[in-house]
Parts: C-alpha cells; structure tokens; sequence
C-alpha cells in the first residue's frame, strides 16, 4: 500500500520517508524501533544513574541565564531527594519567562555528572499541574533509528496509523507459508509488529530491552532468515561461475616440501587437503582458512600458490601492510627461487623505474608470484593470467577491496580462485552465518615445539617492578614491547600516551634505547621503526594498540600491555601474538588498574589461562554479550535492523535449515522476504 494513502502524510514527507528506504506502508511497518525508552516511572533525583535517560519530576528552585562563552538558561530542579541543573543552549523567550521558581516539571533526558555536579542537557520537559502529577506514560517508548530529519513524533504518528491498517483483515503481512511458520512454531507476524512497535503496558520491560522478547525473537528469526537465504543464492551465484581447474602437474610441490626444514602439522595437511580438492573443481575457490598467529598459514599459501604456477598461470598475495608484504616477499623468495619461479612486489613505494619494470613482468606473465599491498588492484597492475589470489589477514581489508582484487583475475569468464586467511577466528556457528558464501578450514593446531606464552597479571601500582623486570630482560640480549593504553575515543591522546610513555621510560631505563611506534607516523616511517626493532637497534619499543599484525621479531620475548583491562579479549590476543614466535619463552604482563569491573576479571582470567585463539573467541563471546565479536564488525551482516547475531547466535541453527528448506520449497517467498529485510541493498558477499 502507498505509504501517501497515510493522513496527513505529504510529498516532504514522502521524500524524507524515500531517503530511509520507506516507501510503503508495509516499510514502515517494518521499519522497527531500535530501543525503548522507560518513561513509565518517574526517578528520584538521588537515584539517577550517569548517563541512563530517565524522568524526573519536580520544582523549579532558581532559574537565570549564565553568559559566558555562550548563553545558557540554567535551571535548577528540586525533589524530595536532591537538586539537578537542566541546561538549554537554545531557548525563546516565552520558555524563558515559563521556566520560573515555583513551576513544577517533568523531563526526560540523560543525566551527566560533570565537576561534581549533576545535568540534564536540553532534556525534553513539560510542565505539570496538580491534576496531572500522576500521570507517566503507561507503555515503554519506541525510539526508532537514523530518521532523516523526521521526528520521532512523526514516527508514532504515522506507525500509528499503519498500525491500524495492520489490524484490518484483508491486510496481511505474512510471508512465510503456514506449514513452515508451523514447523518453526512462528506466531503471526501481526502480532508481531504490533508488539514490537508499542509494546503493551504489561510488557516485561527488562526483555523488551533487550529485545530478548519472544515475538521479537520472532521478528529476528524472519530478518536472520533473510539474511541466510541471501547469502546463501550469493554463494550458489559465485559456484555458478567457471575456473580453471589447478591439478598436480609436476613434483614442485615435494620438492618444496622437502626443502622445508619442518614438516607440516597435521592440520596444515589438512587444511591444505581441504584446498587442493577445491583447486580441482572447475568453479572458483572460496575459501577461508582460520589459523591462530603462528599456526603456519603462508606455507599452505605456498602450496596452492604452487598448484597455480605448475599449471601455468600466475598467483597472487595480498597482505594489508607494507611491511607484511615486505615479510611475504622475503620468505617466497627464499622459498620459490631455488625452484625457478620468479616472485616479484609490488607496493605503493616502489621506485617507479623498478614499477614499471616490475608492471611489465607482470603483464607479460614472466613474474609467477606476485606479492604486494593493495596497490595489487591499482588501475595500471595487469596480470598475466592470474588464476590464484590469496588476501592475508582479511579483516583488514574492506569487501569492495577484495571484490576489486578478484575483478582483476576474471579472463574469459574465468574466475581466480580464492583463498582467504585470517589469524581472527570466529566461532563456528558465526562463522557458518558470517561468512555464509564461503568455505570455512581451521588450522587447529600450531607447530611443535613453540614453548607457551606465560601470562602474567600485574597491578598498576607495581609497575617499577615491570620496568626492572624490562630491564634485566633487555640486558640479557631480549627484546620488549610496550603496549599504550587503549583510547577509543581520540587518536591524538593515543599518541600523546605513546609519547609520555616514551618519556617515562627514556628516563627510566637510560641505558636502553627506546624507540615508538603509533599511527600518526608515515607509513615509511613506521616501517624503519620496525626494521630497526628487527635488527636489534632497539631494546623496547613502545606502541599503541594499532601495532602492526603479523609481524615477525622472534627475538623480542617480553611484552607489557598497560590497562589491559579496558581491552577487548580479541586485541588482547592478537596483541599478545607478537611474541613467543621464537624458540626463548616468552612473557606477557598485562597491567590492570583497580577497581576491575565482573567482565573485565573475568577477560583477564581468559588471557591468563589460555593462549587459545578459538578457546578466547568463544569466551568473548560468552562474555561479551550483543555488541561485536572478533572480526565481525565489517561484515555486512551487521546492519541488522532487530536481530543481532550474538545475541541471537542460538537461532541461528535452526535459521541455517530453515533457509534451506525455504529455497527448496518455498522458492517465491524468497524474493519478497529478501526485499522487506535487505529493501534496496544488495547483500555483500564477503569476497
Ligand atoms: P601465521 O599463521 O601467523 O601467518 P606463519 O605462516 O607466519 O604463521 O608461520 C609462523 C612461523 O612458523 C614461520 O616462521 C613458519 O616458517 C613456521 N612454521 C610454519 N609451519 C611450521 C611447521 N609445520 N613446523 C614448524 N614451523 C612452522
Ligand atoms: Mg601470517
């Protein structure tokens, strides 16, 4: 139904309503509130909680206007059991001349603490009589998300009358067959979105809040469900496509193996299998392969990169950083010139004479392996028949990168195989909806003889003895790193603390040399910074969190990682991966600021007691609740309107069958279930 046949609903309406992906009333039904806010109850002054919106009511004690760098009406609001100052920025004079002593009001907004002082910036207020004192609203508050410049009165209101549509008989909304919303005890999608958008006052507040409701579990159901079949016509789109088949050809692959000096893991067997089967087939790869740090992906790499050549054709790596690249380069060509295939890189900082050779060689086939950063999908790169790519640490790069990567291999209709890595496991159930267009392998296990890194946790206030302890270590020959405190919330004072700690410890340790690290420097600077680490011209190097992935200083055993306590379980590991990749033991001390939150002992138990990367990711997820998991941020699969894959993360089984049997079955439903969920976007593949 158009969503115009609305009341009072005009054509700068319509057009804000177009700009958010509503453009019937059907959409706007299904455009869902985001939260609720409680405005049910009245709070006590004395019991607001910083930062958690409430209402409050009471008298106005004072009220003036503050001038200074800008004019401020300053309220003061007494109740029975404190005072509170409400702040405008922005006011007339006729609420000027309302908000007076005497007058009693209620408002609704988020309490700040600011110098010991309690706020309510510009909070929403109405002023209350007598006969009027009881009454707070009777259900909870839809909040409805990013809305374009339309209010959220504009949104109940025109809801509201959508919802009465909802009510009539011969309007329905329901997509799903019966027989399957039976088999998967769904109730009526009416009931449904009635709920969700004006949840009754009897509603169990605490579950609407966390959308753990059942009828908005089943709202979630049906959006994963969309999700799932989308994904899963994208992966049977990308089989559709045809490859070379890469067969064993010659003993390149024995020889290099022999030239090893280890044996594979049994998982990098494996997982390698696991790869070659793909290699075979004439549709292309797609394949991720999740292995801690230090479980050995590159020389499983190596081997497809191998299958590739013998066949004929080129390969490719593509790694995030310079100096990973760099890495890359090095080991291929220590391990593929004494078999006679030419590796070449290519990175931004090519001197363009040796680039534009490097181009040639490239374009002409000659060069066979080829690794570089992303300027691998530059305009100018033309491959040589490229039938492999590989993408190191893929979560480091965005999909659109690694869609323009593949672009580049498709000759004839042929498509490159892929092959993904990633040192960020996620737990399989994620993974199976995450990365529902790709095949999954898991290097399970590290090589033989890594001696465990001991972790150890240490109070702030006895942070001499870390130093001392930096110290002795760095007399002895080793090697440190330092770690800065994480600060979300600005760069600059990221590097200001990377600064201070340098300072601290230039003047702690004079002896050493101390050198730093952190994501305002240039790329190339970065990159001497880490050589020189490399080379041992530097004791302890102090870094904030953004240190590089992946790189390789086996001489550097210690690392101190401060506030480890506001880390997440993810950066911690990945963190802690940059040592123990020698043959020394190696530490990591996480220093923690008292008083520890419930969740942040129990992180810093997890670290304590296990180097597992699979074990922490499943630990992070049990402990962290809705919100992001490790490397799922930049998957499209995110941008759930009411769904939230870890919360949610028990339906998603079932939802896996449910897709199949709806594609199986119930094949028309599927593009009208896509449309409601996904509206104009098209999901993203992952590759
Ligand atoms: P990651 O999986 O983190 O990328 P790498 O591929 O860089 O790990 O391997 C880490 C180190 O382990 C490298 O020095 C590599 O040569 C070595 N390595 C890989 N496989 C084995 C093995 N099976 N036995 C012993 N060492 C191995
Ligand atoms: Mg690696």
């Amino acid at each position: 139904m158009e969503l115009q046949t609305l009341k009072g609903l005009g054509e700068n309406t319509a057009a804000k309503f177009a700009a958010l992906g509503i453009h019937s009333v059907e959409d706007l039904l299904f455009y869902l509130p985001f939260r609720y806010q409680d405005r049910t109850r009245i709070t006590p002054i004395q019991y607001l909680q910083h930062n958690e919106d409430a209402v409050i009511e009471g008298e106005i004690l004072a009220s003036g206007i503050k001038f200074g760098k800008r004019r401020t009406l300053i309220v003061t609001l007494q109740d029975t059991t404190g005072f509170i100052e409400l702040q405008f920025y922005y006011f007339n004079k006729s609420q000027q001349e309302q908000l007076k002593p005497g007058v009693k009001l209620r408002c609704y907004g988020e309490p700040r603490v600011w110098k010991n002082k309690l706020l309510m910036i510009h909070p929403e207020y109405r002023c209350v009589s007598e006969n009027t004192l009881s009454i707070v609203e009777e259900t909870l508050t839809p909040v409805y998300p990013k809305t374009e410049g339309l209010s959220q009165t504009t949104f109940f209101k025109f809801t509201t009358q959508a919802l009465a549509y909802l009510k009539k008989d011969d309007y329905s909304v329901e997509l799903l067959p019966k027989p399957f919303r039976e088999h998967y005890s769904l109730v009526d999608i009416k009931q449904a979105i009635t709920y969700v958008h004006r949840p009754p006052p009897e509603a169990p507040q605490e579950l609407l809040m966390e959308k753990l409701h059942p009828l908005q579990q089943r709202l979630a159901f049906e959006e994963l469900l969309a999700h799932q079949v989308g994904l899963r016509q994208l992966r049977a789109k990308i089989q559709l496509h045809h490859a070379t088949p890469l067969i064993e050809k010659s003993n390149l692959e024995t020889t290099f193996l022999k030239a090893l000096p280890f044996d594979l893991t049994q998982a990098q067997k494996k997982v390698w299998q696991e790869i070659n089967e793909d290699l075979k087939l004439p549709h292309p790869m797609m394949r991720l392969v999740q292995g801690d740090v230090g479980s050995g992906k590159t020389v499983v790499a190596a081997l497809a990169g191998l299958r590739a050549i013998e066949n004929g054709f080129q390969a490719a790596i593509m790694a995030p950083t310079e100096i990973l690249a760099e890495q890359h380069y090095q080991n291929f060509l220590q391990w593929f010139e004494p078999l006679g295939i030419k590796v070449v890189w290519l990175t931004g900082k090519l001197k363009t004479k040796v680039r534009k050779e490097t181009l040639a060689i490239i374009e002409n086939g000659e060069a066979q392996f080829i690794v570089g950063t992303h300027a691998l999908f530059q305009k100018e790169v033309i491959f040589h028949q490229l039938s492999l790519v590989i993408i190191d640490e893929q979560h480091r790069f965005g999909v659109a990168q690694r869609q323009a990567l593949r672009e580049k291999g498709i000759e004839q209709n042929d498509y490159p195989h892929q092959l993904i890595m990633t040192a960020t496991p996620i737990p399989r159930t994620l993974a199976m909806t995450v990365y529902a267009d790709l095949e999954t392998s898991i290097i399970d296990e590290l090589p033989p003889g890594r001696i465990p890194i001991k972790t150890i946790l240490i109070n702030n206030q006895r942070r001499a003895e870390v130093i001392e302890r930096v110290k002795i270590k760095c007399e002895q020959g080793g090697q440190a790193y330092w770690v800065c405190p994480l600060i979300e919330t600005s760069e600059t004072l990221q590097c200001e603390t990377a600064e201070d700690t340098l300072a601290m410890l230039q003047k702690a340790l004079p002896t050493l040399t101390i050198g730093m690290i952190h994501g305002r420097l240039k790329s190339d600077e970065k990159d001497r910074i880490m050589h020189s680490f490399k080379a041992k011209e530097i004791d302890v190097l102090v870094a904030t969190t953004v240190i590089e992935v992946g790189v390789n200083v086996p001489n550097a055993t210690l690392m101190i990682i401060e506030n480890a306590e506001r880390m997440g379980l993810a950066q911690l590991h990945q963190l802690r991966g940059r040592v123990g990749r020698g043959d020394k033991e190696s530490h990591c001390v996480l220093l923690y600021q008292e008083p520890l939150s419930e969740i942040a002992k129990k992180r810093l138990t997890v670290m304590r007691e296990s180097t597992d990367g699979f074990y922490i990711a499943q630990q992070d997820l049990e402990l962290r609740g809705p919100g992001e998991v490790m490397g799922t941020r930049q998957t499209g699969i995110q941008r759930l309107r009411i769904a939230d894959i870890l919360r949610d993360r028990k339906l998603l089984p079932t939802v896996q069958k449910a897709a199949q049997v709806l594609l199986k079955d119930y094949p028309d439903v599927v593009e009208p279930l896509k449309h409601r969920w996904l509206g104009d976007n098209e999901i993203l593949g992952n590759v």
